[in-house]
């Protein structure tokens, strides 16, 4: 874990250093039912959702440009928080400033279908909030996960109760109080703290409408159950394992760097992390060589330091996670061409730093090619012609992303419309910007956050009709 608890708070801990970061005070089982009924009070009576489009995204702008104007101090506190590189913290937080003008816009210019007069009526199309929202996020994007749940969910009209993880539990203070200085009505965004169980009993609160889950498929798999027994709505984004595609025609030089950076960037802790390199069967010893040779020199180092590429793990706990995952595939009979221990050194002593790895020699069925590591570990599998590559590819319960390196467009397309992704990757990897849908398929996720998808998912559709008849309507027609 990253967090040391004492019996009422959550102590976050610096991965790079083993220091405290900061710590929370942890709301307990007790609370959460003030805690809603201060939801569902600001919910009816704030007026936030009854506000003209262009009032509540004004609030919406003034919490990204609160968001914004304290960009050094969030990024450096959720690199402390989980140890991402600064620099990839400072994108977090524009990501995070991104989303909240996005769903500005979009609430002020999405129009709900109107339908002409039919005969002696007309009918128009209204999106309602669904209430009090539960969003529920994971450790290793906390500002990115947080905003594209409480972006859209406040702008469709929510009132939104925010939990974030207990191993980076820091960042979701600091929207909260930045969007009330933001003129955001007091409530209608509410931050509780805690491991698993005070999700588990916000997910089954009566009084709670909607969930939105980022995490792991066994944790969504039990609030998407818990949501179906409650007949509410559940977008669920889980995890992956997503094929890296490399064709004897790629450019190669781009291939190679975009392998390397799309599982070992952010320390493999990406839930579209490419984490099964496929690479043509002609060109695989060749390819897997170069890739080798990138990940043994890629830098690793304080997320502070200069020239950083990949920083520790989030937590000390799932360093040893991830290293037994990689001792698993030494067993199930895997290479491990590099990596595959922590770097030795006095910089590395106190921090949960992992060497970038990569595994080969296992088939495409085995738990290495099959399950999360959620780390910086990469398994190769070579493939024969574009049949072989579709089954294997397709093989795992997983659907959420692949990357796909060809120059020869047609067969991209028919690769990329074959497999099983919710993002499909061309000449490029990683790509996700707020206007795009986003969210897996299989056992991935349930429903699209982002773009405009992300805004719907919080609204619930009412169609109204409005009757001009001049006479008295007949029984029936
Ligand atoms: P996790 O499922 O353990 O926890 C996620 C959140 O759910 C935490 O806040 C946790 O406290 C809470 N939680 C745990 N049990 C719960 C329960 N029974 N009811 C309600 N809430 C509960 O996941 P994690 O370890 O924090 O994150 C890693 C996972 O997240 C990986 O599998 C990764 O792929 C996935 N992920 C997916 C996406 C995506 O967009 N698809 C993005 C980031 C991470």
């Amino acid at each position: 874990m990253n967090t040391h608890t004492t019996p009422d708070m959550l102590v976050s801990i610096d991965p790079s250093n083993g220091e405290e970061a900061g710590r929370v005070p942890i709301t307990t089982i007790d609370e959460l039912d003030a805690v809603v009924a201060r939801a569902r009070h600001a919910y009816r009576t704030s007026g936030w959702k009854d506000l003209l489009p262009h009032s509540r995204s004004a609030v919406l702008r003034a919490i990204a440009d609160g968001l914004e104007a304290e960009k050094e101090a969030l990024a450096t506190l959720q690199m402390r928080d989980n140890g991402k590189p600064l620099s990839e913290c400072r994108s977090m937080v524009d990501y995070a400033v991104g989303a909240f003008h996005y769903y500005a816009s979009v609430c002020e210019t999405l129009e709900t279908d109107v339908t002409p007069r039919r005969g002696d009526y007309v009918s128009l199309t209204v999106l309602e909030p669904h209430g009090v929202v539960a969003a529920i996020t994971p450790w290793n994007s906390p500002i990115m996960n947080d905003t594209t749940k409480v972006a859209p969910a406040l702008a469709a009209g929510n009132a939104v109760i925010l939990k974030p993880s207990e191993d980076s539990p820091l960042l979701a203070p600091e929207l909260l109080r930045i969007a009330l200085a933001a003129g955001l009505p007091r409530d209608m965004l509410q931050v509780v703290q805690g491991r698993g169980a005070i999700g588990a009993a916000l997910v089954s609160h009566p009084g709670v409408r909607m969930i939105s889950f980022t995490g792991g498929t066994s944790t969504g798999r039990a609030i998407g159950s818990m949501a179906g027994s409650r007949l509410i709505p559940a977008a669920l984004e889980l995890g992956g394992k997503s094929p890296h595609i490399v064709f004897a025609d790629a450019d190669r030089k781009h291939a190679v760097a975009a392998v390397a950076a799309g599982i070992f960037g952010s320390s493999g802790q990406s839930c579209v992390a490419g984490s099964r390199l496929f690479i043509e069967e002609n060109i695989y010893d060749e390819v897997l060589a170069q890739v080798v040779e990138r990940a043994r020199r890629i830098v690793v180092a304080a997320p502070d330091a200069p020239g950083v590429e990949v920083g520790p793990l989030a937590s000390f706990h799932h360093r040893d996670r991830v290293h037994a995952f990689v001792e698993r595939a030494r067993a199930e009979g895997g290479r491990v061409l590099c990596g595959g221990r922590a770097p030795e050194g006095e910089q590395y002593a106190k921090g949960a730093y992992y060497l970038p790895t990569v595994i080969d020699g296992l088939p495409a069925d085995s738990r290495t090619c099959q399950q999360e590591a959620f780390g910086p570990v990469l398994v190769a599998i070579p493939f024969r012609d574009e049949a072989d590559l579709i089954e294997k590819a397709n093989g795992t319960p997983f659907g959420l992303a692949c990357g796909i390196w060809t120059e020869n467009f047609k067969k991209a397309w028919r690769i990329g419309r074959a497999l099983d992704a919710g993002s499909v990757w061309v000449n490029t990897y990683k790509q996700s910007v707020t206007t795009t849908p986003f969210g897996g398929f299989k056992d991935s996720g349930l429903g699209r956050e982002k773009g405009i998808d992300g805004l719907r998912l919080y609204c619930q559709v009412k169609s109204m009709f409005f009757g001009l008849h001049e006479k008295p309507l007949p029984i029936a027609k």
